[in-house]
């Protein structure tokens, strides 16, 4: 069987498809509103928080979106913590939609640093929200999102997150960390198709709400307030894909948060201590390499294209390569989700034949 190892789409247990086989079901009716009620309930022990989890029927950017339009007004200052191809994206919805955007970069590979953040918000008062990619997809890197939450309150700003490709699977306490808006897709650590994009909203980000003029309808969190209440949401929901959750979430709640963060943490560590026995080095520093998606550094002759193109050809593992500047440079190892050690030793046992097939160590 094939072996998905990106970050994102990744694979389904057989009991999260198999939910995928029920008939449709009226979305306004009894049934679907005691699910909806449900899963609603049982993201919230996941995300650690009281706050409010609306769940919409989009991917991941779309929830990313739904985060700004509903908090900010055409105008209004928002600092960008970027540390890769998915903090650029989240600045450039802000852009689009009217933000005057103060970019704060950081290297590709490093994670944020707090006291530039500290140095940014002291030299911009007026800036409103903060926005930052919890686990930076496209290099590997985890930001200490705890921190950087304590410089964001001291100043007492709004903090808007993507943890698309940690919530579920990198512990992020969203009220201990007082996170305003949170956003995650069902296709990362959810062992869910894509589809879904789940948010969490706190009381100081319904304030902004209240004041915030950007265009939005679909994505309007007052809207799904109001329908949630009624076990509904505004619009018609993917309804297979939240049937799809219901079976993800009870396996989780089973497992166990902490074992389930533990396990990704383990598997991580495997990654990346079996590409470096087969002589690779990492993107990210140890201190900040993301535990749902190792970069590996494309050294000594490495042909990542044609190492991807072997590994699915002969050993069906299908690992993505670099984005954008990365692109060629690096390779990345998905393991967020529904994975265990025996999945990473299947694709490290992989790469060592396939490393010298593609080039490396030929003499670069
Ligand atoms: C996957 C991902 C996204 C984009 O999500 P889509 O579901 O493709 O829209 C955004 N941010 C991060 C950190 C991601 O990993």
């Amino acid at each position: 069987m094939e072996q998905l190892r990106i970050p994102g789409p990744t694979p389904c247990p057989p009991e999260v498809l198999q939910s995928m086989t029920k008939q449709m079901i009226g979305h306004r009716g009894k049934e679907f509103g005691q699910i909806l009620n449900k899963v609603t309930q049982q993201l919230k022990q996941l995300f650690q928080t009281q706050n409010d989890v609306f769940i919409l029927t989009a991917s991941g950017t779309g929830g990313l979106e739904a985060a700004v339009v509903n908090t900010l007004s055409p105008g209004d200052k928002v600092l960008s913590v970027s540390i890769g191809v998915f903090g650029e994206r989240l600045a450039a919805i802000a852009q689009e939609f009217g933000a005057e955007v103060i970019p704060l970069r950081f290297e590709w590979g490093k994670a944020a640093d707090t006291d530039a953040i500290t140095k940014a918000l002291e030299a911009n008062p007026e800036i409103k929200a903060v926005l930052v990619t919890h686990n930076e997809t496209s290099t590997g890197v985890t930001n200490d999102l705890a921190s950087i939450s304590l410089v964001v309150k001291k100043f007492d700003k709004l903090l808007l997150v993507d943890a698309i490709s940690s919530l579920g699977s990198i512990n992020l306490p969203v009220d201990d960390w007082q996170c305003d808006v949170v956003v995650t897709g069902s296709q990362k650590g959810w062992m869910v198709p894509p589809g879904l994009a789940m948010v969490s909203v706190s009381p100081k980000a319904w304030q902004s709400h209240t004041v915030a003029k950007m265009p939005r309808f679909y994505w309007d969190f007052t809207k799904a307030k109001n329908y949630l209440k009624k076990g509904q949401t505004p619009w018609t929901p993917a309804e297979t894909t939240v049937f799809a959750l219901e079976k993800s979430l009870e396996m989780m709640l089973e497992e166990g948060l902490t074992n389930i963060i533990a396990r990704h943490a383990r598997v991580a560590e495997l990654t990346r201590e079996g590409v470096k026995s087969l002589g690779l080095s990492l993107l990210a520093n140890k201190s900040y390499a993301s535990n749902t998606v190792t970069a590996v550094r494309a050294s000594q002759g490495l042909d990542v294209d044609k190492m991807r193109r072997i590994l699915e050809e002969d050993h069906q593992i299908i690992i993505a390569g670099g984005q954008q500047t990365l692109a060629g440079k690096i390779f990345r190892i998905g393991h967020l989700g529904w994975v265990n050690e025996a999945d990473i030793e299947k694709v490290l046992a992989a790469l060592k034949i396939v490393l010298p097939q593609a080039g490396f160590g030929g003499g670069k």
